[in-house]
């Protein structure tokens, strides 16, 4: 039988937390022969909150979950974990500037950088999933320096997920025929979801998404701006933000990422520029990657028309500014 890995889950408590604890404990993220231990964080406000989740883990008698750590201490939490799945941050409050959210989450994610420096497992992979989750993981990155810069990234599986759902409904196919969306850049609605690359299984085979769609007009603007608005399109239908979705793409970023992508598909990770596709280094930006052996590799060569250039420098002006913004925070 194979070892139990240690899973961190950070703002357990909150609504994310509560859709993907069950999941990660039922074996979707590290698949179904593996056992785990889920260790759970949150803030002492939360604690009562926190314990009521670990009651229901253990009601839920999930075969795979062989202990539960929940805490509000972040050393105990971040101790000996394999896997850590940042989710807790300070949500922006009305009437809070820009500049006072990215203190608060600064000041977060540059001690909870420093934990799991100190207490991590070795070659410990860690998803910042809480907002400004680009900037957010490049904190991370800049305060865990014996992390390798592999191992730090940020979610936006759940825009190309979304992205594949808009193309699956438009054209009425499975999800599971599309493939090669991309997400390019940050986090936020200047991000660039890009079908140029993307195809559909057909019965004669691939076709590109540009041909069955057959509207550049729609995929060059309704598609983008839905994609990039959808987070707000649920709050306003669901009055909470989008919780089981990202959820469920968080389990699908670790998942590829542990276990490797198939043959022919890539998907979207934010990661530590290497200066790829002109994107400057230093920046935590959203790639196509294939992923083989635990390491992600950013996808190369795919050629770049204007329209395309365009929308990846204004997303990488956003996150450089983002940066100035969180450097700034930390004088
Ligand atoms: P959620 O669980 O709904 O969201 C958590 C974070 O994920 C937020 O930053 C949210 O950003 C972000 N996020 C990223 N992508 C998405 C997406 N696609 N859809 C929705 N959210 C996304 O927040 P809750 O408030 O329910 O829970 C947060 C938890 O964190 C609480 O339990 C709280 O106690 C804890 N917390 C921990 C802190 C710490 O560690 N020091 C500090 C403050 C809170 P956005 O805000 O933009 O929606």
């Amino acid at each position: 039988a194979k070892e139990p890995m240690r899973v961190l889950v950070t703002g357990a408590a909150g609504q994310i937390g509560y859709a993907l604890v069950p999941m990660i404990a039922r074996g979707v993220m590290l698949g179904a022969d593996q056992p785990l231990i889920l260790h759970m964080l949150d803030i002492p406000q939360a604690a009562e909150a926190l314990n009521g989740v670990k009651m229901e883990l253990v009601d839920a008698a999930f075969p795979l979950l062989k202990g539960i750590v929940a805490t509000t201490d972040v050393v105990e939490a971040c101790t000996g974990v394999n896997v850590a799945v940042m989710v807790g941050g300070f949500p922006r409050k009305d009437g809070m500037e820009r500049k006072d959210v990215m203190s608060k989450n600064v000041s977060i994610y540059k001690s909870q950088a420093s934990a799991l420096e100190a207490h991590a497992a070795p070659n410990c992979k860690v998803l910042v999933v809480a907002n400004p989750a680009n900037t957010n993981a490049l904190i991370l990155k800049e305060f865990a320096p014996s992390i390798p810069e592999k191992n730090i990234t940020c979610l936006t599986r759940l825009d190309h997920n979304r992205a594949l759902g808009q193309i699956a409904e438009r054209l009425n196919v499975q999800v599971t025929d599309v493939k090669n969306a991309i997400i390019w850049g940050n986090h936020s609605s200047t991000q660039y979801p890009d079908v140029n690359h993307a195809t559909v299984k057909t019965p004669s085979g691939e076709k590109p998404v540009r041909e069955l769609v057959a509207n550049d007009e729609w995929l060059n603007t309704e598609f983008i701006s839905t994609v990039q608005q959808r987070g707000a399109a649920i709050i306003k239908a669901r009055k909470q933000s989008s919780a089981l979705s990202a959820a469920s793409s968080a389990c699908d970023h670790i998942r590829d990422w542990l276990l490797g992508t198939p043959e022919g598909t890539f998907v979207s990770m934010g990661v530590y520029s290497d200066g790829s596709y002109g994107v400057p280094v230093g920046l935590i930006y959203s790639f196509p990657v294939t992923c083989s052996g635990g390491e992600w590799t950013i996808v190369q060569g795919l050629p770049i028309d204007e329209f395309s250039r365009k929308k990846m420098d204004a997303t990488a002006q956003e996150l450089s500014e983002e940066k100035t913004l969180a450097y700034s925070c930390l004088n």
